[in-house]
């Protein structure tokens, strides 16, 4: 029996491929059979081809790679707008105490709102860095990971763990981490239960140890060697605030880049949140071993963070991507906004205006997140052979149409509407709606569970 390769035909649309040559096609079109990109280029599509099964007139439209994100915290989403004028070890110890209270269908209800609310804004590949795992609170990986399947996104779930509470010179409060083998033993399950190294794979894990005050020494090598061992990937936070360095240099007499170096956390399978304090030799090391970043400029505002040197990095050819962060930290909890923000606050910094210019931010979110996440032959850019994973951003609207230039227009502009986006050659989101889950239901049940879970931190 032959398998027929349906098509889909995207017409009049003007593209940016993302390409390493940032090929750019004023009015253009792209072919989609099965589950790639078959085609693409100027003018219109190829006559004659077969088992198109739709047409779609894109005029007005912007065609891009879909959205990667490189990092967040989808149980966040239950607990936003808390702790909002503080800063990250302020912020951590006030809300530690309601995190340690999570079960899996708070998780799953806050999954749920996570990835609705950035696959409606053209997130294609979504990164979940899960580390609270309370006693009895029952399969959350499970959960979170049903989660993106039933929303159609691409996913990567960052095993996380935490086991350096107060008692050991911590952050966390004891009730709150796990113990050394146990931490390891269960990310061990979750790689073997869920991760698929094939080209096409929907679902990958990574070894995510939480951050250097909150996870032990013995953990992180030890970590690291078990993502060696299993051949997935390494993420973590690192050299977010001022403070996390000097309790670095503190309690291990240097600062957070030496400190993972010293651990087996530098290389071209890592990739790090934020980043934010950095001198010239932690950037050189980082280049030298093409250890990734996820910069997530909103959240490293709201915290009072600082500004990334996202500049110096692309100089030095450090792979960076964009990050949403957790949703307690950054509550809009959308990534197409993270483009213009990325731009903004780069701005603010020491390269000024050329900081970053309109392709730059949306390379970040497209080809840069699919570097970090080790998905670069796969996704991240519009090229034949490439998976189908687009968006078509809506620019004949009152907010975009007098914007000179498309890209212009995504980037500085308002926050463009998605009119589909296909994930895997299938579409998942159609005129603004998601098309496999409920987003109606979504807000009731986390409004739900978010009461729930402060009814129970309040009892505790
Ligand atoms: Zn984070």
């Amino acid at each position: 029996m032959v398998t027929m390769v349906q098509r889909v035909v995207i017409e009049n649309c003007a593209i940016a491929t993302v390409d390493a040559a940032d090929t750019e096609y004023a009015t253009g079109y792209v072919v989609i059979a099965g589950n790639r990109i078959e085609s693409l280029g100027a003018g219109s599509a190829p006559e004659g081809l077969a088992d198109v099964v739709r047409r779609i007139d894109a005029s007005g439209h912007l065609v891009t790679p879909g959205l990667v994100n490189t990092h967040h915290h989808f149980y966040q989403w239950i607990t936003r707008g808390l702790a909002t004028d503080h800063n990250l070890f302020n912020w951590l110890v006030a809300l530690y105490p309601t995190w340690a209270r999570i079960d899996e269908p708070m998780v799953r209800a806050a999954a749920q709102g996570s990835l609705a609310m950035m696959a409606r804004g053209g997130v294609t590949t979504a990164m979940d860095h899960h580390y609270v795992f309370p006693k009895g609170s029952g399969d959350l990986s499970g959960a979170i990971i049903g989660a993106a399947r039933e929303t159609g996104v691409r996913f990567t779930l960052a095993r996380g763990s935490m086991d350096r509470s107060e008692k050991d010179g911590g952050l966390p409060p004891d009730f709150a981490v796990e113990t050394l083998e146990s931490a390891l033993a269960a990310t061990e399950a979750t790689v073997r239960e869920h991760h698929d190294a094939s080209f096409d794979a929907m679902t990958q894990v990574a070894v995510a140890p939480c951050s250097p005050f909150s996870v032990s020494t013995e953990l992180l090598k030890q970590g690291a060697e078990l993502a060696r061992r299993l051949g997935v990937r390494l993420h973590t936070h690192g050299s977010e605030t001022v403070e996390e360095e000097q309790f670095c240099k503190e309690l291990f007499g240097m600062g957070p880049t030496d400190y993972f170096e010293s651990t087996g956390w530098l290389g071209e399978d890592v990739w790090m949140a934020h980043c934010v304090h950095m001198n010239d030799s932690d950037i050189a090391a980082f280049a030298r071993t093409k250890t990734g970043v996820a910069h997530c400029p909103s959240s490293n505002a709201r915290l009072a963070a600082g500004i990334a040197r996202v500049p110096d990095m692309l100089a030095a050819g450090v792979p960076v991507g964009l990050g949403v962060d957790g949703t307690a930290s950054n509550e809009s909890g959308e990534l197409h906004t993270e483009l213009r923000n990325a731009l903004l606050i780069n701005r603010l910094g020491a390269h000024r205006e050329a900081a970053l210019n309109a392709r730059q931010a949306l390379r970040l979110g497209t080809y840069g997140g699919a570097q970090v996440l080790g998905r670069a032959s796969e996704i991240g850019s519009l090229e034949p052979g490439k998976l189908a994973d687009l968006v078509l951003w809506n620019l004949d609207t009152l907010a975009h149409a007098s914007i000179a230039d498309p890209v212009t227009a995504l980037v500085f502009g308002a926050a463009a509407p998605v009119t589909a986006s296909f994930v895997n050659g299938r579409q998942i989101v159609e005129a603004g709606r998601l098309l496999h889950v409920d987003e109606d239901a979504i807000a009731r049940s986390t409004r739900e569970e978010a009461r729930r879970l402060a009814r129970i931190a309040a009892q505790a």
